[in-house]
């Protein structure tokens, strides 16, 4: 899962990244309203930790503008303005958590959390492409009913992969939705990773097709 985290304070958004990363989720990050913005309109991110307060723009006007463009990515407000007005002024812009700074870093994990798993269940369905299903919601990919174990990087690239079953995706595509965003791709990284995903999908690895010159396709079933 992508996370987008717009934060101005260098070192709080390091450990921010840091702590985030090490929980599985590929983290961008965003110094100010202005790169924000280029990226959430570049980007589809599964989950925005917003600070209020920001160089140029503040995070509020930020919300509401991409909720009044249709973004409907949770946003989580992270911030050191607790008072009440601003609280509820966050919520009322469309935000869907607001936490205050200083916070417990498994805090904000676990309203993290709680934010992904409402957004998904409500709108990514699964995808059954016979003898492979994926299921977003639930993090999860079962082959023959079973569940198969995945880091979280092969995850992502499983779910770029089904969410566009049938059509080809490219090993660009594919990057970008894995790594982390403005990151160098390097060379092979996309196969050798599409090679630990193939070993794992055992019985089902022939659904998982390379297009040569091209990039790779997850086959829907006859
Ligand atoms: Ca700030």
């Amino acid at each position: 899962m992508k996370i987008l985290v717009v934060e101005d304070e260098v070192n709080t958004a390091r450990f921010l990244q840091r702590g985030l990363r090490e929980e599985g989720f590929v983290v961008d990050l965003a110094h100010c309203g202005d790169s924000a913005d280029r990226a959430v309109s570049d980007q589809d991110y599964d989950a925005i930790l917003l600070d209020v307060m920001l160089p140029g723009c503040d995070g509020f006007r930020l919300c509401r503008d991409w909720r009044a463009r249709g973004v409907n990515t949770p946003i989580l407000f992270v911030t050191a303005r607790d008072a009440l007005p601003d609280r509820i002024e966050g919520l009322n812009l469309g935000a869907d958590d607001y936490l205050v700074k200083p916070f417990a870093f498994e805090e904000l994990l676990a309203r993290l959390r709680a934010r992904l798993r409402r957004a998904e269940t409500q709108t990514i369905p699964s995808v059954n492409l016979g003898r492979l299903v994926v299921e977003p919601g639930a993090r999860r990919a079962c082959v023959d009913g079973q569940e198969i174990e995945l880091t979280a990087r092969e995850y992502l690239l499983l779910e770029c992969l089904a969410r566009r079953a049938g059509q080809v995706v490219t090993r660009t595509q594919l990057w970008e939705q894995a790594w982390e965003t403005g990151s160098e791709p390097v060379s092979n990284v996309v196969d050798v990773y599409i090679g630990y995903l193939r070993h794992k999908l055992g019985p089902a690895r022939a659904l998982l097709q390379t297009v040569r010159g091209l990039g790779y396709r997850l086959s829907t079933p006859p």
